[in-house]
């Protein structure tokens, strides 16, 4: 028996949600009282998965699969994690993730508790705690099946360092044709700039910023304190920024540890997307903004003068 956990890679590294899915694995590993093995897909750095707690790392080396593919990426969990005889299998909440956990679960007949934000409450039943609701509230979700499957929040459970050596072997998938059947054919990211899902810190701007020509200061704060940068939806849908940096219900979903929102009111629909983030931080001249009663710390003011101001004074750490 063993806890598998798939660690996501881009350009060989790992993702910052695959140490901290590591780490998960090798905490659910430990209640079992059994190893936690990774999957890794074109990865170059698997011996440094020891240092969460892995004992041992599965590496694939497959051209085919340089861009993410749901069903060839599925299917080589699934046999992996019949190789390692694997009762649970573990992965982060990305959307690449979210994508192919249902398809792994429903290959091996498991069941899958997505959004999972903490360690498991019991193995016996396997309970875990979920976010429901949109993030408004918690549920202990039971999985019953003898598989499990666990999808971990971002930034939820943490990164843990424990000082163990994971063991590499090479792990060749049979994949046929069919695993193929769809593939993205070039991917355009933004070099070096944090990305809304693994970021610490998301700088977010509204319609209250007046315009796309107004972004230069988020940016800039953006570019302060090494934060992504994101923004409601109205604001997508006018063209001030890309439908990739909108966040909320029918956006991305951001867990970052510190949200500042700028200039956007609070609308239940956004706050059902950022609300499982940590510290939350408003600007906003109405102060009775709904966002105000969802925030941790709040200032009462123009953003034109409050976002300069803070830029200068972050700019002296
Ligand atoms: P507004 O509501 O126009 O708020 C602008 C804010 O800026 C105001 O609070 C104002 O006081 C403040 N302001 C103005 N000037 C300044 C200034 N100089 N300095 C500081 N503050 C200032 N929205 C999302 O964001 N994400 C979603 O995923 C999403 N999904 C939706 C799904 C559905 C089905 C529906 C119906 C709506 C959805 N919405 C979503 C839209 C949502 O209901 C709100 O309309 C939207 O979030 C409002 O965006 P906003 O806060 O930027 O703009």
């Amino acid at each position: 028996m063993s806890v598998l956990v798939y660690t996501e890679s881009e350009n060989g590294k790992f993702k910052k949600n695959a140490l901290e899915v590591a780490s998960y694995a090798a905490e659910v590993a430990k209640l079992l009282g059994t190893n936690a093995v990774s999957i890794s897909i074109n990865a170059t750095e698997n011996e440094t998965l020891g240092t969460y707690g892995i004992s041992k790392v599965l590496n694939v080396s497959n051209d085919k699969l340089s861009t993410f593919n749901a069903k060839g990426y599925a299917n080589t969990i699934v046999q992996a994690a019949k190789a390692e005889n694997a009762q649970v299998i573990i992965t982060s909440s990305s959307t690449d993730a979210k994508y192919l956990a249902p398809l792994v679960s429903a290959s091996l007949k498991a069941g899958y508790a997505p959004n999972v934000v903490a360690a498991p409450e019991s193995t016996s039943p396997f309970t875990v705690k979920r976010t429901a609701f949109s993030n408004k509230g918690f549920a202990l979700t039971q999985i019953n099946t003898e598989i499990k499957v666990v999808g971990v929040s971002n930034n939820s459970f943490g990164i843990i360092e424990n000082a163990t050596t994971a063991t590499v072997e090479s792990f060749d998938p049979s994949l046929e044709d069919n695993d193929f059947s769809t593939k993205s054919t070039k991917v355009d990211k933004v070099i070096g700039k944090a990305t809304i899902a693994d970021a610490d810190i998301v700088v977010s701007g509204g319609r209250g910023l007046k315009g796309p020509e107004n972004w230069g200061m988020i940016e800039k704060l953006a570019d302060v304190l090494g934060a992504a940068t994101a923004c409601s939806k109205p604001v997508s849908d006018l063209g001030w920024r890309p439908h990739g940096e909108h966040v909320g219900q029918t956006g991305k979903p951001v867990a970052s540890n510190l949200y500042i929102a700028i200039g956007i009111s609070g609308a239940i629909q956004h706050l059902a997307g950022v609300s499982a983030s940590k510290t939350k931080v408003v600007i906003n001249t109405d102060p009775e903004a709904p966002f105000f009663k969802a925030a941790d710390y709040g200032i009462v003011g123009d953003a034109f003068e409050v976002v300069p101001q803070l830029i200068e004074k972050l700019k002296e750490f």
